[in-house]
């Protein structure tokens, strides 16, 4: 950082003891840090026409008072004043909540101008700001920052002013001159005073811009930092495969595989026999075949003298990755076995011994594989199952179990791949983005819940032809909160509906593992041909002849949620139907909806979710982990986050870097994270 920047605040003149002190309540000690506290919005005040103005966004108009005012109040505080206002022969209603005192500028012919949030639907500004006249402004976007205790927005302009004044000759950009230029970006003095004193929106977004991909780039640069500490400090161990073995292996399988498997499984086998441990996150959307990934990777360590294990958050999940992976590897002599809660007493500490004398080759577990009493021989590869179920701590006890085990999550959750890295830090990413071959497009509908007679007839019809069908709800039983459709209700209508014709199971979690398994295996052996079900089915579960999955009340779930639901059908050669039955009232919802019904791919699915939402909501707001920016937002620019993710990698890697002049500032920046981890960069 340039000296300037690091210079205390106090030296910015106008600031005094006391300012400095309340300047830290907002974390700001140095010049940077008050140069670079931004607005964290804007005040337009540019003029416009209603017609361009979408609903909630802001606004300011001009116009013409048409009625009195008229108050309500509401106890002591409260009131509302309302008033008819013409726009550009648009009469649209003004109301201001809290603002009585305003009343003797309202006045029937007065012109005012007034700037509030517009409400298309109700032809409404609610008010925060009005003026007389038509007010001229020297610039019509006006930055608005938080503030706290005694300072405020005024005084805090005044400040950053003075500090671009009296130090803004002296600031230094990061950013060499060519990455400017390759991207038409303002340099870091040109960018800050816009952002603070914006002459125009274009160019305050252009600013912006540039203040993105500086933090991006920072962050990304920082990420190589940690993976490279994390390389050299972790003692992996260099593991000579045997690769006709895994050659042999392959070619046998029912199936030949995707292009996009054979790539993944390469990355793996690589950075299994690399002398550093392997921390990767393999990503595949629904049904493109992660697990068979998984059992060429654990046969792999296994033809080397290891063993492996298989974490998946489910009891169900795991009994099916035991089924699928005995089929697999059994007949190559690999001993898979489970151990999950319903492995009890004397059959548990069986398979304990069997594991601590490696006599088990491959476990397949849930959290019981964690627990302290589960020893391994010679660990040495650990798989999480759609990893997002786990905590960051759970997966650390399972890799403490091994001699430094190289490490595999997979997941389905699909994250773009951007935010996967940021989320992920310095985890290395595979990607499984190709489906096998043949697989059809599941046909996805919305329906509204009044059509359910003709959402029966259509399971019906396809029961017909020797198929099954998943409906699932979002309760296990009746609520007195919520009107939601539940499990129970659900099973005993569509158990009178269909009475002797069909026969309707009932899945949830709160069915013994023992009942569970059985409503399962009745419903793969098409003994039942309906499952109504909680979302406990959600993951993983594989039964490739049901074809339509009917989901009552669709919008309580998530787009992921609805994704990996959708995911149980569409697993076979026959043409599949997702059914969503939703009656959502906002707009964001029946956009979730219609998107559902647009898209079957994940990946396209996760990004239009995350520009709906926001990623709190996708990952779970305190899960998510993504890093605090000041400008970006990872979201909206995660295309920025790419870019700079790529440029940071080709940078550090390459020799240049290393050693020109105009990289001097970002690499003492990344200097200062390697001595931050304890490690020298060389
Ligand atoms: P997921 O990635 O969702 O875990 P699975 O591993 O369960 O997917 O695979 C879904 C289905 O696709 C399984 O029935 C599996 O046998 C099949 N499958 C996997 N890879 C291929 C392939 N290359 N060609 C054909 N079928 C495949
Ligand atoms: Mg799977």
């Amino acid at each position: 950082m340039s000296g300037a920047m690091n210079r205390p605040v106090i030296e910015v003149n106008g600031i005094g003891e006391e300012t400095a002190k309340q300047l830290e309540g907002l974390r700001i000690y140095t010049v940077g840090d008050l140069l670079e506290h931004f607005p964290f919005r804007y005040e337009d005040y540019q003029l416009k026409d209603l017609h361009e103005v979408k609903h909630e966004e802001r606004v300011t108009v001009n116009g013409i008072v048409q009625s009195e005012p008229s108050i309500r109040y509401f106890g002591k505080k409260k009131n509302r004043l309302t008033f008819r206002f013409l726009v550009n022969q648009v009469l649209i209603t003004v109301t201001f909540f809290n603002r009585a005192f305003l009343k003797s500028k309202v006045t029937v012919g007065t012109e005012l101008t007034i700037t509030g949030k517009w409400d298309q639907h109700r032809m409404t500004i609610t008010g925060n700001e009005l003026q007389a006249g038509q007010v001229i402004r020297d610039t019509t976007i006006s930055p608005i920052y938080s503030v706290a205790g005694k300072l405020t927005t005024k005084a805090l302009k005044k400040y950053i002013y003075q500090a671009m004044k009296q130090f803004g000759s002296e600031l230094t950009d990061l950013l060499p001159d060519e990455l400017l230029q390759k991207y038409k970006l303002p340099t870091k003095k040109e960018a800050l005073s816009r952002l603070h004193c914006p002459p125009n929106a274009e160019s305050m977004k252009h600013a912006r811009r540039r203040m993105v991909y500086e933090e991006f780039l920072l962050f990304q640069l920082k990420m190589q930092v940690f993976r490279k500490v994390n390389r050299d400090k972790s003692q992996g161990k260099a593991i000579i495969i045997p690769k006709e073995e895994i050659e042999r292996f392959m070619t046998e399988l029912p199936f030949p595989l995707t292009g996009a498997q054979e790539r993944v499984v390469n990355e793996i086998i690589k950075d299994i026999e690399s002398d550093y441990r392997m921390n990767r996150l393999l990503q595949g959307d629904v049904g493109s075949g992660k697990t068979v990934v998984a059992a060429i990777c654990m046969y792999a360590i296994v033809c080397s003298g290891y063993q492996a294990a298989l974490m998946v958050p489910t009891e169900i999940l795991a009994e099916q990755h035991v089924q699928s992976l005995k089929s697999l590897l059994e007949p190559f002599d690999v001993t898979v076995e489970l151990l999950a809660g319903s492995v009890k007493g004397k059959k548990r500490r069986e398979r304990l011994d069997r594991i601590k004398n490696g006599d088990i080759q491959v476990v397949v577990g849930t959290h019981a594989l964690i627990q302290d009493d589960v020893h391994f021989s010679r660990l040495g590869l650990v798989i999480t199952d759609e990893q997002h179920r786990f905590g960051v701590e759970q997966r650390r006890v399972l890799r403490d179990k091994g001699e430094n085990p190289d490490v595999l999550f997979m997941t389905a959750t699909p994250i773009p791949r951007t935010l996967a890295i940021s989320v992920f830090g310095d985890m290395d990413v595979s990607i499984i983005d190709e489906m096998p071959a043949g697989r059809k497009t599941i046909e996805t509908y919305w329906a509204k819940p009044d059509m359910l007679e003709r959402v029966l007839d259509f399971i019906e019809k396809e029961l017909k032809e020797g198929r099954q069908a998943y409906v699932i709800c979002p309760l296990i039983e009746e609520s007195e909160k919520l009107d939601v459709q539940n499990a129970i209700d659900v099973h005993m209508i569509l158990q009178q509906h269909y009475k002797d014709k069909w026969k309707v199971g009932l899945m949830h979690g709160r069915l013994h593992a023992s009942e569970k398994d059985a409503v399962m295996e009745s419903f793969s052996l098409n003994e039942t041909q309906i499952l109504v079900s909680t979302t406990v089915v959600e993951v993983g579960v594989n039964v490739p002849n049901a074809t339509i999955m009917v989901i009552y009340d669709a919008e309580r779930f998530g787009l992921a949620q609805l994704h990996q639901l959708r995911g149980r059908v569409g697993r076979g050669d026959a043409q599949s139907y997702c059914v969503l039955l939703a009656d959502p009232k906002s707009e964001v919802g029946k956009e979730r909806m219609k998107i559902m019904t647009e898209t079957n791919d994940g990946f396209t699915l996760s990004e239009r979710d995350l520009e709906l939402r926001g990623p709190g909501d996708f990952f779970g707001a305190k899960q998510s982990g993504l890093p605090d920016f000041k400008v970006a937002d990872v979201v909206h620019d995660y295309r920025a986050l790419e870019v700079a993710r790529q440029d940071a990698a080709t940078m550090f890697q390459s020799k240049q870097f290393w050693q020109e002049k105009k990289y001097e500032g970002l690499r003492q920046y990344v200097e200062q994270q390697g001595v931050l981890n304890g490690q020298k960069i060389d």
